[in-house]
């Protein structure tokens, strides 16, 4: 059997990158997925039928995190129609590299709003469902950046220390639920994310990752999916950093 066969997972930012790589997973692995996008409704509407020919189940709905209306809508369409919600992946996010000065007070809501606000609100609305099963997995994509700071990602790197430690804090909060919690924190993993980088700025980069490259969408989702699997039933509270040995 596989190992999340007859789980109902719920991942954000489905529509591609590692949020992409992680829907596959989890379909793979026996779990039916409903996955969100924002602006790619084609390339979600792609991905279901793709995967869905290969015989898993899964759906996709819109979701903008930056936008408190769309969230509320995603929980009374979604979320609080689930009669089972079994884990939670709070994958979408976006960067921006630029000076701190520079940034607007837009920017900075967008970018709180996108990458930290939008998961502990889908958290409160998906523990509402998981707190009485006393059970469920929810998994924060964090970054390497929470943990050290990155120069020119000061806002990226704040929204996600703040991750880390919401995830700390709400494992402490809901253990004694049989709720688990945990984070992944990537490095530099070959998304659209990092299209902006010349070839010079990805060569200088490679350089400084003991394995010599950029991960793999793939090479996180496996880690994700063994965090949501009984495979990793005493893990929790934990970041777990998925980045070539770079830090
Ligand atoms: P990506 O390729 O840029 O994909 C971002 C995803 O988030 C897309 O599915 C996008 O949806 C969705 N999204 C963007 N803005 C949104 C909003 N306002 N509301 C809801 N969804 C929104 O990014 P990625 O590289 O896969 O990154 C995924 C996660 O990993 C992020 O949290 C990121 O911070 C983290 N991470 C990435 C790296 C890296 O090197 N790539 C490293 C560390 C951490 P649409 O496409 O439909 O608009």
């Amino acid at each position: 059997m596989a190992r999340l066969e007859g789980k109902i997972a719920i991942v954000t930012g489905g529509s591609r990158g590692i949020g992409e790589a992680i829907v596959r997973t989890l379909c793979e692995e026996g779990a039916f997925v409903i996955f969100t996008y924002n602006n790619n409704e084609e390339k979600a509407k792609s991905l279901v039928k793709e995967l869905k020919a290969k015989g898993y189940f899964l759906q996709a709905c819109p979701l903008d995190l930056n936008n408190y209306s769309s969230i509320e809508n995603f929980n009374d369409v979604i979320i609080s129609k689930q009669s089972n919600l079994d884990i939670l992946i709070n994958n979408a996010g976006i960067s921006k590299v630029g000076l701190f000065m520079d940034a607007s007070k837009s920017e900075v809501d967008e970018m709180i709003n996108t990458n930290l606000t939008g998961s502990i609100l889908l958290s409160q609305f998906a523990v509402k469902k998981m707190i009485d099963k006393k059970k469920g997995s929810i998994v924060n994509i964090s970054s390497i950046w929470g943990n050290v700071g990155a120069s020119c990602e000061v806002l990226y790197s704040a929204t996600k220390g703040g991750i880390n430690i919401f995830t700390k804090a709400l494992a402490k909060e809901l253990g004694p639920s049989g709720i688990r919690v945990n984070a992944v924190a990537p490095g530099v993993i070959d998304t659209e994310m990092n299209k902006w980088m010349n070839e010079t700025d990805r060569m200088n980069l490679e350089q400084e990752i003991p394995l010599d490259r950029f991960g793999d969408t793939k090479e996180v989702a496996k880690v994700v999916s063994f965090l949501c699997s009984d495979e990793s039933s005493y893990v929790t509270g934990q970041i777990i950093t998925v980045d070539g040995g770079m830090i």
